[in-house]
């Protein structure tokens, strides 16, 4: 357990693979209506784990926002905003504001990620969301995100953001963890991510986290 939502659900890591190995990280879940990664990161967590990786997996970083079928947490902060690194305002408005919070990484959620990936030092990171179609690369080792692309059947491309793309979590990644990647994988909508899609990103994952 990493730490807690705002409504005190449990935020969980499991840790798989070869402890003290290359560590990676797979978040299924940070805008929690964009949930199918979910389905991504449990499959992961029933298959072989190649050697030399020191898997760590948070299904959901946002686990009251996905309960609710929200974007944003309990407080209705978009978590995706709201880290400590390049962080500007941004105001509540309306469903889906992209609201920063009031301060910078001031979400128990925000605070629960910032000290792990500290603790962890990901060299890999990849976050699932929905539903952009395309794999967003980030970090120094773009050929990671570009041969998921590849393996999946994506296009690669940043993901515009409607008020600014500040204080998200893959800068915030990219910019603490030198000489990796964190990146974004920008599924379809619920209806077009079948069963089939769900296993070709979790193979796609185990194939480029020993890259
Ligand atoms: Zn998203």
């Amino acid at each position: 357990m990493i730490g807690r939502s705002v409504l005190g659900r449990d935020i969980v890591a499991y840790r798989l693979g070869t402890p003290g190995a290359r560590p990676v990280l797979l978040v299924g879940v940070i805008h929690g209506n964009e949930a199918k990664g979910y389905e991504i990161t449990k499959l992961i967590r029933t298959m072989p784990i190649p050697a030399g990786i020191d898997l760590w997996i948070i299904d959901s970083i946002n686990p009251d926002g996905q309960a609710a079928g929200t974007r944003e947490n309990a407080n209705g902060v978009d978590l995706n905003r709201n880290v400590t690194y390049k962080w500007s305002y941004i105001p509540r408005s309306g469903p889906d504001s992209e609201y920063s919070g009031e301060a910078p990484g001031d979400q128990p959620e925000t605070q629960a990620l910032e000290s792990f990936v500290g603790k962890i030092k990901p060299q890999i990171t990849i976050f699932w969301h929905q539903d952009a179609n395309r794999v967003s690369p980030g970090g120094a080792r773009v050929e990671i995100p570009m041969k998921f692309a590849s393996i999946v059947g994506l296009t690669t491309a940043s993901t515009p953001c409607t008020a600014g793309c500040t204080g998200t979590a893959t800068q915030y990644i990219n910019h603490a963890i030198k000489g990796g990647t964190a990146f974004i994988v920008e599924l379809p909508g619920d209806a077009a991510v079948t069963p089939a899609m769900v296993a070709l990103h979790a193979q796609a994952t185990l194939d480029v986290i020993t890259l």
